[in-house]
């Protein structure tokens, strides 16, 4: 895949070679990516987790997996675990062990210490409302904490006390001390530890105090020797106090330099989708899907499960590309990333999901034969495979019509249509339910000299019908899925994003039948059912009935609704 797409170009590669010419970090590159461990990872994960690793990869350098486990309060052993294996699943290598930032609490500890030593951190006891109100505004200065000047000796003495538990949640916090009428209202005098009686999921009940995710992260990124920390640009203002810090730490010999370099990108929007963890969480705590892997989530073990490849998930990322403006990405490039993928590697078999039975009154009732099957057109090595056929079929509902209109050419009364490397069948007669009326059944004569699908005396038929041999098919639940949200940009309107979720966002088809040579494919096994899109093994399968995601459709029918819609 590699050999085919050039290197990309972006601002951010650009930025990585010019520093490798000059010699900045010695022709060192190495990244990080740095996910917090309070959810599951999703589709903007896998943007970040391509580039981060991806640039390890094309520059030679390493790219580390950090769990940013600072905050004691939201943080889980399985939210870590289901990370290591998208991270994974994805394809990346993030060396023998991940790194976590609660390793480098000491450090963290100490550093603290240090910046209060060099009047550099003090000690506040202001109220978090007092803290508030004298931080100022956009347009106007903050003022001085009246703490603001106590000495460094009093103040080593009073984090030490928070440290020993001595002050209650809140009392007091540690503040870098740098300029309250910065412009920059993240340089007047950021928090950078606080008191929190919380058990972390790694240190237990070491710690009552815990150091701000700010103050954490160009520390953390330091003590692994990273060269360039790349993060989404919501974190712009902070860059002024990662550099500040980190100056600091390393004139106190705590760093060496040259230190690491915040570097930031727009973030992946995802038009019919919500990107973000804490709107994630409500769609699975209320109830909206089954879990954080529901196919329909665009969490990574979501659209894992839908039947997505990684390589599908890398090539969108690398077709999207890096910018430093947000915009909005079409859900429909994400789908055109996979069917390209699975147009390639998937192997055709018939399903039907919609079941009308078939009777071929010429057929003999206890004759069978088996016919042959291309497995893929696109891969000529995927070979063929044999497809049991017999008098009584299933082809789709949505293939007859017993009044066609004009542009209709699939089966009608009296009509002839092609099955799919069968027979030339015509239909004969109608047989409908006594009492709705509903058409239940279709009596067809089939045309013995067509073997394999075409005709000696060259006759031609305007359609090619996918079917499944009654006896021989196996029953099997389907899943269709639609967008999650009705609108493009969920919430935009009414402000709640809750309001524009599809009431339709999945369909289950349970008596769908496919054809034998599935039925005990396993969880994760991709299929195209011809006609009728992509398919995979959902891991609900049971023995005696698979389950089937759609992963996506054949054809762009989305685009065009879309378009029609407009
Ligand atoms: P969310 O907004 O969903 O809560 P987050 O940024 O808080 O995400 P983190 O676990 O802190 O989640 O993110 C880990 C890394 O992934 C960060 O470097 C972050 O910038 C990046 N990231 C998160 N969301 C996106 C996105 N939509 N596009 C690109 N990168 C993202
Ligand atoms: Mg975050």
């Amino acid at each position: 895949m590699t050999d085919e797409i050039p290197r990309p170009s972006d601002f951010i590669r650009e930025i990585i070679t010019e520093d490798q010419k000059t010699g900045k970090y010695e022709k060192r590159v190495h990244t990080r990516f740095p996910p917090e461990p309070n959810g599951y990872l999703h589709m903007g994960h896998a943007k970040s987790i391509c580039l981060n690793f991806g640039i390890a990869q094309e520059f030679s350098g390493r790219c580390n997996l950090r769990f940013d486990d600072t905050n004691p309060e939201k943080e889980e052993q399985e939210y870590v675990n289901s990370i290591i294996d998208s991270v994974t699943w994805l394809g990346f290598d993030f060396g023998p062990e991940p790194f976590y930032a609660s390793d480098y609490f000491d450090f963290m500890h100490r550093a603290a210490e240090y910046l209060i030593s060099a009047g550099n951190a003090y000690v506040d006891s202001q109220s978090a409302d007092e803290m508030r109100e004298s931080r100022g505004t956009l347009t106007a200065p903050g003022k001085n904490s009246p703490f603001r000047d106590r000495s460094a000796e009093e103040n080593l003495r009073l984090f030490r006390e928070m440290r020993e538990g001595r002050h209650a949640d809140g009392a007091m916090v540690l503040r870098a001390k740098i300029d309250m009428a910065s412009p920059n209202i993240n340089m007047r005098d950021p928090a950078i530890y606080r008191i929190k009686r919380a058990e972390h999921h790694r240190t237990g009940d070491k710690w009552c105090i815990y150091p701000m995710y700010t103050y954490a992260h160009p520390i953390e990124d330091a003590l692994e020797n990273i060269t360039h920390s790349i993060c989404t640009l919501e974190f712009e203002d902070q860059r002024p106090f990662y550099d500040w810090l980190l100056e600091r730490l390393a004139e106190g010999g705590l760093f060496r330099r040259p230190l690491p370099q915040q570097i930031e990108f727009a973030r992946l929007n995802l038009s019919y989708t919500v990107l973000s963890k804490r709107k994630l969480i409500q769609l699975v705590n209320e109830g909206y899907v089954k879990g954080w892997d529901d196919p329909r989530m665009p969490t990574i073990s979501g659209i894992r499960r839908r039947g997505y490849t990684p390589e599908s998930i890398r090539n969108f990322c690398e077709r999207i590309g890096v910018a430093k403006r947000d915009s909005m990405v079409d859900l429909g490039l994400l789908e055109f990333c996979i069917r390209e993928d699975l147009n390639k590697r998937a192997s055709r078999i018939m399903a039907v999901l919609r079941p009308l039975k078939v009777v071929l009154t010429n057929y003999p009732e206890e004759q069978e034969e088996v016919l042959d099957a291309i497995n893929n057109p696109e891969d000529a090595a995927a070979g063929t495979r044999k497809v049991p056929f017999s008098r009584v079929l299933y082809i789709e509902q949505g293939d007859f019509r017993e009044d066609p209109p004009k542009q209709f050419f699939r089966l009608a009364p009296g009509r002839e249509v092609r099955l799919r490397y069968a027979y030339f069948i015509t239909c004969e007669k109608v047989v409908r339910h006594e009492k709705t009326g509903e058409v239940i059944e279709l009596h067809c004569s089939y045309d013995p000299a067509t073997r394999g699908g075409d005709a000696p005396d060259n006759r031609k038929v305007k359609a090619t019908l996918h079917w499944v041999s009654a006896r021989h098919a196996v029953r099997a639940e389907v899943r269709l899925y639609d967008t999650l949200f009705t609108k493009a940009e969920p919430g935009e309107e009414s402000g709640d994003f809750r309001a524009d979720i599809n009431p339709g966002s999945v369909e289950v088809l349970d008596s769908c039948f496919v054809e034998p040579s599935i039925a005990n494919a396993g969880p994760g096994s991709r299929y195209q059912f011809e006609r009728m899109g992509y398919f995979c093994v959902d891991k609900d399968s049971a023995g005696d009935k698979p389950v089937f995601n759609r992963t996506v459709t054949l054809k762009d029918t989305w685009a065009k609704i879309e378009k029609a819609k407009k």
